[in-house]
């Protein structure tokens, strides 16, 4: 290939497998506690130890779980049963994972983008988590450590695994789909969609072909996306990277890679020369799945609204038009669950650019300590911030103690700090103290010397140890002016 002419626009082609873990209160299959950050292997049993005889019993609330997703995802929810996928790792006793094969729960279906780009989903099915092993050493994997060890708390947790039809293409549309999927899983309550501890994972399928062709490209799945940032970089590099081999002339292998943060690129793993062959069979000990309709509804009727609406929901609040950094708040709030708080004090009076900045920079700092927020206590701080008898900064101070104690008397909190002291009648008594002592400054500002604007304000935050509310000392200095 030579010349100008023959440089050809590519398109990259992205598909994507999550797995998410359903924050249910036992595992999949034994009545062992799903609980993350626990001392290892203490919430295990002969049944997710895989012993031999251990029978594995479904667990009821996984299952609606599932459902949740599969309704939120307008997929079909289907009759569906288990089978044993076979392979060899440590970090799974049974030598077999259960998992949904040729007859998943919910099939078919699609995701919408804030953009309006509709994702295709092929399936999304339930099966168990593996342990986890930590390999120690350098590179942290298991080909150059000194030692692995392996944690059986995560094994038979239960998943739902949502494979996407590969219809990305670019890596910010993978990025805004992963981060749609998780606001959705959040919402629905089936999954609490930490990626960072692993109970949203996502793995991305990428090729590249050249605009306008309609054949997919050898693809590359890459593993360890722990992030949304790394996603996006670990598909930005891959693209890159297939696009130079094409176009040396060389060809894609098709292969896992390992997305390396630190390095910044994709890794071989393993080609598929050596991919295992996993021998599905149906899984003798488990009957299949057939949701009755009584199972259906109480599905349906556990789905609130899902984000796209309640998006909807705030910009109708803020009178339609958001700015940018408004709407990037809308997406904050509800993507963490946190625009009830938004919702509750609009209702009480409180304007909505000022509950929503609030909710989404001071709240979301702190996402379970604000699901927990009483949104009356919230609603009553903003109220009091709103009439500036609380400064902006108190009123940071005060919801830090909200937070902190799930709720309380935002009145009394600012009382008990010392703010009271700053409510309007308060402040003119410090003011016209404060004039008092310095007659000759005054004089001079009353004459139209500005400049002492500065240092009348100082000395009211002396005096106040800066908790005055600027806008208030301001406009009292104004009116005594005259
Ligand atoms: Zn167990």
């Amino acid at each position: 290939m030579s010349g100008a002419a023959d440089v050809r626009e590519w398109e990259t082609v992205i598909g994507l497998e999550v797995h998410c873990e359903l924050q249910t209160a036992t595992k999949l299959f034994c009545g062992c506690p799903n609980v993350f950050g626990d001392e290892p292997n203490t919430n295990i049993c002969p049944v997710c130890l895989g012993l031999p005889g251990s029978l594995p019993v479904l667990n009821e609330r996984a299952v609606e779980f599932a459902m949740r997703i599969g309704t939120a995802l307008h997929s079909e929810i289907k009759a569906s049963s288990f089978a044993r996928k076979n392979y060899f790792y440590p970090d799974m006793p049974k030598d077999y994972q259960i998992s949904q094969f040729d007859e998943p729960i919910n099939v078919g279906g699609w995701l919408e983008l804030p953009d309006g780009v509709r994702v295709g989903v092929t399936r999304a099915h339930i099966e168990e988590d593996t342990g986890k092993t930590t390999h120690l050493g350098a590179g942290g994997r298991m080909h150059s450590a000194e030692n692995s060890l392996v944690d059986y708390n995560r094994s038979g947790v239960p998943l739902v695994e949502i494979v996407s039809e590969p219809d990305m293409r670019s890596a910010s549309q993978a990025r805004a789909y992963a981060s749609e999927l998780r606001a959705i899983l959040i919402a629905t309550g089936a999954s609490d969609g930490r990626m960072e501890e692993g109970s949203m994972r996502v793995d991305a399928n990428v090729s590249v072909r050249p605009v306008g062709s309609s054949e997919f490209g050898t693809r590359c799945e890459i593993k360890n996306l722990n992030s949304l940032r790394s996603l996006a970089r670990a598909i930005e590099y891959e693209a890159v990277r297939q696009i130079a081999l094409i176009e040396a002339g060389e060809r894609v292998v098709q292969e896992t890679r390992h997305w390396d943060e630190g390095a910044g690129r994709t890794v071989t793993m393993r080609s598929k020369e050596e991919a295992y062959d996993y021998r599905y069979f149906p899984e003798p000990d488990l009957v299949p799945v057939v949701p009755d309709e009584e199972l259906r509804a109480r599905v349906t009727a556990a789905i609130g609204p899902l984000p796209a609406e309640r998006r909807v929901a705030l910009v109708a609040l803020l009178g339609g038009s958001p700015t940018d950094a408004e709407l990037d708040q809308v997406h904050a709030v509800v993507d963490q669950q946190l625009d009830g708080l938004v919702t509750a004090a609009v209702a009480r009076g409180v304007a909505a650019p000022l509950a929503l900045v609030r909710t989404a920079n001071e709240v979301a700092a702190d996402v379970e300590a604000g699901r927990a927020l009483d949104p009356s206590a919230f609603a009553d701080l903003l109220a009091l911030e709103e009439s500036e008898k609380l400064s902006a900064t108190q009123a940071k101070t005060v919801l830090a103690d909200l937070l902190a104690n799930g709720g309380g008397d935002p009145a009394a909190i600012a009382a008990a700090k010392g703010f009271e002291s700053l409510a309007e009648e308060s402040l003119a008594q410090i003011i016209a103290g404060i004039v008092a002592a310095h007659p000759a400054e005054w004089e001079r500002f009353v004459a139209g010397d500005n400049k002492l604007t500065g240092f009348f304000t100082g000395q009211v935050m002396k005096a106040t140890k800066g908790q005055a509310n600027g806008k208030a000392v301001d406009a009292e200095l104004q009116r005594l002016r005259g």
